[in-house]
């Protein structure tokens, strides 16, 4: 092993520099600055070359991680690429938005006492670098198939799966109801964590490698799924999760209050230099306003993150659970905390107060109980603990369900979980429907990027296999896989 490794004995952690507050309230760019490749190289050395390494084993696509951090230290940057690239999709993007402190660098083996190896952080600067040098091509397949293969929904699921099928020569169509690429990394995640160009350069890396997008064309609508299928020899559905969860209570329709991914929607668009009335109108946009987003996820976090960017009077977080208990990133609690956001912890909306529109949040204190059957904490209300939040926009991050996809599809074989997820078999990931196959969201329900890729992979690597059996007229060829 190199000497270089080994060094988190000499050398402290050190992240990326964060963009000041004032600087980064003001804007919608990224937070993190790059890193220089001598800092790249420097944390890449901190990592001790585990003979088991817990954080490929904890990293969703089993990254090969202490690999490409030796190729780092040793200034070997395009073989680091072409080590990360082997296994993800679109690493610069995982290593910007994975929440690294529950999956790879929360269980790097150094993290007890040294703070963990900065994996996501370099990850991001190897395919960035491999970008700015030209490392990064187009898919060249080496041969060319005569099948297709349908793909519904550009968001990473369906992306990583187009890109798999395409380096095995199919020809890949992906179909989006969007008018652009990229599914929630363009319209959900805003820019502060994911600049839309780095979406795009994907995009059109993608068109150059002769993926075929077919934009503002939503299956169900414009083209039934049994068309689709007539037309493609697999289908593969990657479509997300999008019926926002919502919730109850007196006052809940008050003009004012606004559903979380309408509201990012609106926002991102009109950050793309879209013509967007609801922002204009004031609809979507927090100018001036008092704001309460209720939840405290991920999408929660992004709400407020936005609504400190478009100016808002104040900004606070509804969550009914404590810091410990709440299901978004710490990391992106801190951040906004440092950019001025308030968290009302233990806290539940009861009722939603005004006349014409809304004018303050009704929310009683909570408590924790007792575990339920899910090894959670159960919430219970305080009694007599009323208080008033003073809000103008109320924002409703509670979470997503699948929309019933056998309905919209016209598809009634398509088998459901009771949570309206789709079903596949593990191993192969088809449907019900012989030849339709499923990734992302819409199988696991609201997930994380990481796992959308994952699952794409793994379904094109069971379209490939179905496409091989079913189609005898073609010779076998080596499991996709190995790419
Ligand atoms: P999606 O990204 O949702 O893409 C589905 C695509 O299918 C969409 O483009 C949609 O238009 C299209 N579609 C749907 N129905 C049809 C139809 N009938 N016809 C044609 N097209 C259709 N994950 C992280 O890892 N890190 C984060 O920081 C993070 N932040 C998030 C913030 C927000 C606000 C949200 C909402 C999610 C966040 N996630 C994050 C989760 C992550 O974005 C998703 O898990 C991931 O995008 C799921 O990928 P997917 O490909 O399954 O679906
Ligand atoms: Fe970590 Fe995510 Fe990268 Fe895996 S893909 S190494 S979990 S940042
Ligand atoms: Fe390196 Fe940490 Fe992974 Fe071990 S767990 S190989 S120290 S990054």
């Amino acid at each position: 092993m190199a000497d270089r490794m080994l060094q988190f004995v000499r050398l402290p952690q050190e992240a990326p520099a964060k963009r000041d507050v004032g600087e980064r309230r003001a804007d919608f760019d990224e937070i993190y600055r790059d890193f220089a490749t001598a800092g790249a190289a420097a944390q890449s050395s901190r990592c001790s070359q585990c003979g088991v390494p817990f954080c490929q084993i904890h990293c969703p696509l089993n990254n090969n991680i202490p690999d490409w951090l030796k190729l780092t230290a040793e200034g070997r940057l395009e073989e680091a690429y072409e080590v990360s690239s082997a296994t993800n999709n679109f690493p610069e993007i995982c290593g910007r938005i994975c929440p690294q402190d529950r999956l790879c660098e929360g269980n790097c083996v150094i993290e007890k006492g040294f703070e963990s190896v900065t994996i996501g952080a370099v990850e991001r600067y190897i395919t960035d670098t491999a970008f700015d040098r030209g490392w990064v091509k187009p898919i060249r397949p080496r041969q060319e198939r005569p099948q297709s293969v349908g793909i519904i929904g550009a968001g990473p699921a369906g992306l990583a799966a187009a890109e798999q099928l395409r380096r095995h020569g199919y020809q890949v169509h992906v179909y989006d109801r969007y008018d652009r690429v990229g599914g929630l990394m363009i319209y959900g995640i805003p820019g502060f964590k994911l600049e839309k160009p780095i979406v795009l350069r994907r995009r059109d890396m993608m068109e150059q490698s002769g993926v075929h997008f077919h934009l503002d064309t939503a299956i169900g609508r414009d083209i039934t799924m049994a068309g689709l299928r007539a037309r493609h020899d697999a289908v593969l559905i990657a479509t997300g999760v999008y019926r926002s969860r919502d919730i109850g209570g007196p006052g809940v329709g008050l003009p004012g209050i606004e559903a979380a991914l309408d509201f990012l929607t609106a926002s991102n668009r009109e950050g793309l230099g879209d013509d967007v009335p609801e922002f204009t109108s004031g609809r979507f946009n927090a100018a001036g306003r008092h704001v309460v987003v209720i939840g405290g996820g991920d999408t929660a976090m992004d709400c407020l993150r936005t609504a400190v960017r478009q100016g808002a009077a104040s900004v606070k977080c509804l969550y009914r659970r404590d810091r410990a208990n709440m299901p978004g990133s710490l990391r992106e609690v801190k951040n906004a905390e440092e950019e001025g956001v308030e968290f009302v912890w233990l806290s539940a909306p009861e009722a939603f107060l005004g006349d014409d529109r809304v004018t303050a949040v009704r929310a009683a204190r909570t408590h924790l109980g007792m575990p339920d059957a899910t090894g959670r904490q159960s919430v219970e209300p305080v009694e007599g603990s009323h208080f008033n939040l003073r809000a103008d926009l109320v924002i409703k991050a509670l979470g997503f369900d699948p929309e019933d996809l056998p309905a919209a599809f016209d598809e009634p074989a398509l088998k459901v979980s009771r949570w309206g997820t789709l079903q596949v078999n593990q191993r192969s990931f088809m449907t019900s429907l012989p030849g339709v196959f499923a990734a992302g969201d819409i199988v696991r329900g609201a997930s994380l990027v990481v796992w959308a890729i994952r699952d794409g992979r793994d379904a094109a690597v069971g379209i490939h296999e179905h496409i091989q059996q079913t189609q005898v007229r073609h010779a076998p060829t080596p499991a996709i896989a190995a790419e």
